[in-house]
């Protein structure tokens, strides 16, 4: 689910994006999986990204910043947003250990451009393995599922498509779903 969420939001090759240091592996695995580089931040006691360590990691090649909501807790979501939108960044939220979970009323997962969750064995809601991703922007959630079918979402027509379709692995969820 962060590969199609960071891959429809165009993020690949060179690409730096801010991750905590503490998450699970899968977070950096992600970045990596579409050619860009993981830059990692420190934690504060909300258990998720350090703003001010955060704001140091910013270099002309950042394009986007990964916050993870550890444990259920929300991250400062407020502050990342508005740390991304100073320096035009993007924001991808790790939301695998946070379904439901709110800051400040507003969900988690919808603070970002793009929201990510797991449904693995031992999620909270579990389809076996896949993963959702979630967004209010139509062309990311188009290249988000390009990105999760091998370039042909057969759930879509291809009168429909507003971008250009390309080719990707498979991260279809199993037939549970
Ligand atoms: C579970 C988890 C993931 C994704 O795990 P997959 O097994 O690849 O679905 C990513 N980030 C965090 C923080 C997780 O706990």
């Amino acid at each position: 689910a962060i590969i199609c969420a960071l891959t429809g939001l165009g993020i690949g090759p060179g690409d730096e994006v801010i991750l905590p240091g503490y998450t699970f592996i899968a977070t950096a695995a992600a970045i990596v999986g579409v050619g860009a580089i993981p830059v990692i931040a420190e934690i504060d006691d909300s258990l998720g990204l350090d703003v001010a360590d955060v704001e140091r990691k910013i270099t002309p090649h950042t394009k986007a910043i990964l916050p993870v909501h550890m444990q259920g807790v929300p991250c400062r979501l407020e502050a990342i947003v508005e740390l991304a939108q100073q320096h035009n960044l993007q924001v991808v939220e790790d939301c695998c250990q946070c379904v439901g979970g709110q800051y400040k009323g507003k969900y988690a997962g919808t603070w970002g451009n793009a929201g990510a969750w797991s449904l693995n064995y031992y999620k909270v809601i579990s389809c076996g393995e896949g993963g959702l991703v979630f967004t209010d922007d139509y062309d990311v959630y188009e290249r988000a599922a390009f990105a999760a079918e091998p370039g042909l979402p057969m759930w879509m027509s291809d009168s429909e498509w507003q971008n250009k379709p390309f080719s990707r692995q498979c991260y279809r969820t199993s037939e549970i779903l």
